[in-house]
């Protein structure tokens, strides 16, 4: 570290246990970047600040986490088209303006592309929180997408993406998943517990099935998946891609995933 080293971060409440300064500056590293990644626990009250700081220190981009990722879009000068639509916001780039971006989406599309084509396919996403609009959002511009939410009108204000959007009940669920290429759980059901939010006699071989949450890394729903003969995709894989984005944004260089997965793993085994 010297007098040119670059500062990149999270904002986040809490974001201790967040591997994502593990995988950046695993890529920093390995790219010779001269800049370091820390976390940075902001509470929702300290939200303005804390971008000022930003803007007051030249931070060069962040990523933003939970709760912060739609109130941030109030506190920044610009929006690019997915997070205008996403209405959330998981990165900022600091070029003079701090400009805010989308990666979760992308990094959904890439992780399933590692293991399925997308185009024409026929997708079933769980959830129209945060991580399920993004995910909407970007693979409705390929596929045809069903959401799926336990509030049923924050699904079908997703219909403006040209997805279908509906409740989240048994009937729905057994009906929609019948003609589903793709299965991509977006709730936070499983996060940190053995629950699934589909019973497991509703997963049938050669159905792809993708979890975004990866504490636990195998959650019970993608057990239940790979014992029943689907594709299973983990939401470390996402979350590795969604990165590998965000790192893109700020330093226009391209990171290998796997490297950034490694980092990330090491930081799981910690307990992190
Ligand atoms: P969020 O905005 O709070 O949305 C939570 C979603 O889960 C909503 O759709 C909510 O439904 C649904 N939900 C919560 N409890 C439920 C239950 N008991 N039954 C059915 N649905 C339930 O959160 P988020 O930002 O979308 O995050 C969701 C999960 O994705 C979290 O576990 C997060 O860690 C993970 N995530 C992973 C990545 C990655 O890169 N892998 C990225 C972003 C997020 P209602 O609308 O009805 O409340």
């Amino acid at each position: 570290m010297d007098a040119e080293t670059r500062l990149y971060g999270v904002i986040g409440f809490p974001v201790r246990h967040s591997l994502s300064p593990a995988m950046h500056n695993a890529a920093f590293r390995e790219l010779g970047i001269n800049a370091v990644y820390l976390a940075f626990e902001v509470p929702p009250e300290r939200l303005g600040m804390a971008v000022d700081g930003v803007r007051g220190l030249g931070v060069k981009g962040l990523n933003v986490t939970m709760p912060h990722k739609t109130a941030v879009m109030e506190h920044i000068d610009g929006l690019s088209g997915d997070a205008e639509e996403i209405g959330s916001v998981n990165t900022i780039v600091n070029e003079g303006e701090l400009l805010g971006y989308n990666t979760d989406g992308i990094g959904a599309r890439r992780a399933l592309e590692m293991v399925t084509r997308l185009e024409g396919k026929d997708v079933l996403v769980l959830g129209a929180g945060g991580a399920g609009r993004a995910i909407a959002y970007e693979l409705s511009k390929t596929s045809n997408v069903v959401v799926l939410n336990r509030t049923p009108g924050k699904a079908r204000a997703l219909e403006r993406f040209g997805v279908i959007g509906d409740a989240l009940t048994a009937d729905n669920l057994r009906r929609y998943i019948r003609e589903a290429d793709i299965l991509i759980n977006a709730t936070s059901v499983g996060m940190n517990s053995d629950e699934s939010p589909v019973p497991a006699d509703l997963l049938r071989e050669g159905l792809v099935v993708m979890d975004v949450v990866y504490k636990p890394l195998r959650t019970r729903l993608l057990r239940e998946a790979a014992e029943r003969g689907c594709v299973t995709v983990d939401g470390l894989w996402m979350l590795v891609h969604q990165g590998a984005e965000s790192f893109r944004l700020w330093t226009g260089k391209k990171v290998d995933p796997e490297l950034m997965r490694g980092a990330a793993l090491e930081g799981l085994r910690k307990g992190w």
